[in-house]
Formats: C-alpha cells, structure tokens, sequence
C-alpha cells in the first residue's frame, strides 16, 4: 500500500520538532499507537504525531511533507466510525487537538469563529448565554470537534430541520499540500463569490486540505422545546409514521426510532423506564414558538394514533426531556458492551421507503442469522444498523460483511445511498459503484490530483 519514497528520517523528525516542539511530537510506537485507530474496525501505525498550535505551524508541517514526500492524515478526537483518521499509508498525523480556541462569538451578525479542535459540546456551552445555538448535533457532541465533523460532514438528530455541518459553514481557513495558507467563504450569511470551496471542504475527510480555522453560522434558540416518546406495538407502523408525519408537511426538529432489540439494550444497560414490549419507539422533538408548538402536537398526535400508535409520553420538564435524550444517546455505547466488535452502519435512503428499508434490514439480518438493532434519524431517511459481533470468528464476520453487502444493494435499489453522516473512509469505497458511475469518481480524482498533486493528504482513503 505505501507508495511513498521516504520515510520519517532523522533529517525530517529534526525539522518537524523544529517546528512544533519535542513536547508536541510522538514518534515512539507505544506513544503512536492509539492514532492508528477511530471508532471503526481497521488499524494502521503512524510514524508520527505532530500537535500543531497555529495555522503557520501546519503550513510549515505540510511543506516539510511535501518536501518528503510524507502522507499526512488530519485528525480531531478519533470518533469517526468509518476509518476516515486511520493513517491507512503511514506517515505523519496532525492531531488538531491543541488547536482548541473559540476565537469570536458574534450573535448580532450570526457567526462564531473556532479553531478545528474545538469539541462541538464546548461551542455549545459557549453559546448557550446569548441564547444561540449550533445546530449540528452528533452523537458524539461532547467528543468531536469542528474540524472533524466539517471534514465528515457530520450531521445529528436535530439535522432533520436544520440541516447538516455544510448548511453552517461560511467559510474556512485551509493549509494546502504544499503549505499554502488559503481562505474561502466570509462571515457573511450570503456570499456568492465564486467557487463554494468551503463546502467541498465539507465531507472532504481530510483529503483535499488541513481545516485551521472556520467561521460557523449559529442561530437563536427556539423558545419552546417540547419532547415525546411513542411506542408501537409494530415496527412496521413505527417507519409508516415517521413517513406519514413528514408528508403532512411537518418538519420536526428530531425524529429517531429505535427498533425493540435497541430500546431493550439501553434498557438493560441504563434502567431508564423505556417500554420493553414495544417493537417500535419513536424520540420526537418539535421545537419554535409556544403556541406553533402546539398546534404541530396535535397534528403529531393524530399521524401516530392514525399508525396504531400504543403509548405517548410527552416529557413535562426539562429533567424528563434529559432523560428520554439520554436513551437515544447512550445507544451506541450499549451496543459497544454486546460483543467485542461494533458495526455501526448509516445508510440513508428517502423518507417513504423507510418502511421498506426497515423491513429489509430485518430480513436481511434474519437470513444470515445476525443479530441487529435498528436506530435512524428517521425523519430524514438515516438509518443505523448496528451488528454486535465478533471479528476475530471468521465465519459470523463473513455473515456480517454479507449482510452489509446486501444491505448497501437494497439502500442503492431504494432511491438511498451509502452514507448520511458518517462518510465512506475505508469502510465503504467499495460500494461507490452502487451510487456512482465511473465517470463521476473520475471527476473527484481530478479534484483531488489537482489540489494534492502528491497524494499526500490522507491517501488511500475514497479518492
Ligand atoms: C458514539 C458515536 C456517535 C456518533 N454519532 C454521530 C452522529 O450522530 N452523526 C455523525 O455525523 N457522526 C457521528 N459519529 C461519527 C463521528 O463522531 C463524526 O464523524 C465526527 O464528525 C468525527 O469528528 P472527530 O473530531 O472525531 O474527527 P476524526 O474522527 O478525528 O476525523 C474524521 C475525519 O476528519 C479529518 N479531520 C479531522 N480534523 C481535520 C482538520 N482539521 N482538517 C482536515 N481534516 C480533518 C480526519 O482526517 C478524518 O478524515 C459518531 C461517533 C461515535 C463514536
């Protein structure tokens, strides 16, 4: 796989510590090692670990690679759960954790601007006293940074109304392969100066250029928040309401389900009070003005009691809010106790064939005799299987890998595509052809040779 001449030499270590510090350069493999993965399944050494501080170092940093010839893998705190941080081909990782400022806050025009190490949950905190918020909202809030979710395109339960990581970014400071320091975008909500390059940033995985800098737009807080919990004693009629909600014309801030197998994992894990005899359970957040809210409700209501809804719990305080929130949140982590390997998947296809596709899934699991939980941001079409199982027996993770195989196809068959939110990394390049022809990723290699004419940034990954 390393296509690379040369390697971290001593020269290229000397200059690399010239610039960032013996402090913030590991190279000792005991001291690597945990940068050889994310949240996926695949593992491969850097030969080094560099923890720049400032845009000028990441410029110096990148010349040196170039120089050498050095791939160079960005990474924020390691959460993707597709490979994308994986340093697949060696070489160097600039860890952007000690790029961590919020460096303005302006409410009056709408923008906050951090460096890419921010954590999401720490903007939020910095937001919350001007009563703004950033949409984006990932499972992994209190962890990832803006870096990382920019360069994964990250999205979240609340992305149904708002929008993902692109619709809030404004512009970006990049350092390109060779070092160059380039700005795209502006603090202006509307700016329609050439190229959109800040978004072809977005869900880049660090390919394209290293993130130092982004303005972000941020928004006012809703007035009202109101919560619910429904269960269903049929999965079937739990996707038919999520897609009979969205074609009334009511666009919630959240929709998630959570199939029987999930709910009863969280509850054996966090003895929440969830309804362990539901096949269906659907997390519903509405959010605006009070009396808008209630009205939305009510129409809510009927949607749900038209598919055979069982139970509605509306939360009555912002403790039971937590506490629904806290279900849905913890589901991975539970998931992660099941067995020693995780497989998160994120196929998304269009709101009316969720049902289809939950139905699909289930089949397909059924027929390679795996188990599998059901979590989707469902309101928009994301949907999550999650296969606890076990890598190391080689006959259950051939089940696994065909499974997937079969469960891509029928997203791909469904109008859907391979990935919502959680990007292609090494997990998923194989399925490109599903939803790309040859000639549009030929267009993307283009992008790339033209921008990393090396292929040092992040190599090996989809591009
Ligand atoms: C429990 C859990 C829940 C999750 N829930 C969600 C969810 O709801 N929605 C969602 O979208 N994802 C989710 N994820 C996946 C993951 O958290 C996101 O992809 C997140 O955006 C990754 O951010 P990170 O800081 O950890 O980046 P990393 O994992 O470190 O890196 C991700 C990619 O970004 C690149 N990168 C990082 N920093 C930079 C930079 N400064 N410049 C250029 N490239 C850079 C890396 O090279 C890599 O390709 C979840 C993961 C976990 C473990």
């Amino acid at each position: 796989m390393n296509r690379y001449t040369e390697n971290i030499t001593d020269e290229v270590k000397q200059a690399l510590v010239a610039v960032v510090t013996e402090a913030r350069f590991l190279d000792r493999p005991e001291e690597t090692a945990c940068y050889a993965y994310d949240a996926f399944l695949e593992e491969a050494m850097p030969q080094a670990v560099v923890f720049p501080r400032t845009t000028e170092e990441v410029s110096e940093i990148l010349k040196i690679a170039s120089a050498h010839r050095i791939p160079v893998t960005g990474r924020g705190a390691g959460t993707s759960v597709c490979g994308a941080p994986i340093p697949l081909c060696g070489g160097l990782v600039a860890c952007f954790s000690r790029m961590d400022k919020i460096l303005e806050v302006n409410t009056r025009d709408r923008y906050a601007i951090v460096q890419p190490g921010v954590v999401n949950a720490d903007l939020q905190k910095a937001l919350a006293p001007f009563d703004f918020f950033y949409p984006p909202d990932p499972g992994s809030i209190a962890t990832s940074t803006i870096g990382g979710n920019i360069a994964q395109n990250a999205g979240g339960p609340r992305c149904l109304k708002y929008g993902v990581t692109m619709d809030y970014i404004l512009g970006l400071e990049a350092v390109m392969a060779d070092g160059r320091i380039v700005r795209f975008g502006s603090r202006n909500v509307k700016d329609v100066t050439g190229y959109k390059m800040a978004s072809l940033f977005c869900g880049s995985e660090g390919t394209l250029g290293l993130i130092t800098e982004a303005i972000v737009k941020v928004v006012p807080r809703p007035e009202t928040t109101k919560t619910m919990m429904v269960t269903f004693s049929d999965l079937d009629d739990t996707a038919r309401a999520v897609s009979d909600i969205i074609g009334s014309g009511i666009l919630p801030a959240a929709m998630e389900l959570m199939d029987k197998f999930t709910l009863n994992a969280i509850e054996e894990s966090a003895d929440l009070g969830l309804d362990r005899e539901a096949e269906g359970t659907l997390l519903i957040e509405i959010d605006g003005v009070k009396e808008a809210c209630e009205k939305e409700m009510a129409r809510i209501v009927d949607q749900l009691r038209a598919n055979n809804a069982v139970h509605i719990e509306e939360a009555a305080t912002a403790e039971e809010q937590a506490r629904l929130w806290t279900a849905r949140r913890s589901a991975y982590g539970v998931f992660a106790k099941l067995a020693p390997d995780i497989f998160s998947e994120d196929v998304t296809v269009p709101v009316s064939r969720v049902p289809e596709m939950v139905r699909q899934i289930k089949a397909i699991a059924e027929k390679y005799g795996i188990v599998t939980g059901v979590l989707a941001h469902a309101g928009d079409g994301n949907m999550h299987p999650m296969i606890p199982a076990d890598r190391s027996n080689k006959e259950e993770w051939e089940r696994v890998e065909k499974a997937f195989d079969e469960i891509f196809a029928a997203a791909a068959d469904l109008g859907g595509t391979l990935s919502g939110e959680h990007g292609i990394g090494l997990a998923k390049t194989k399925y490109l052809p599903l939803v790309m022809n040859q000639d549009s990723v030929d267009v993307m290699a283009a992008v790339k040779k033209a921008i990393d004419p090396l292929g040092i940034l992040n190599p090996g990954k989809f591009v």
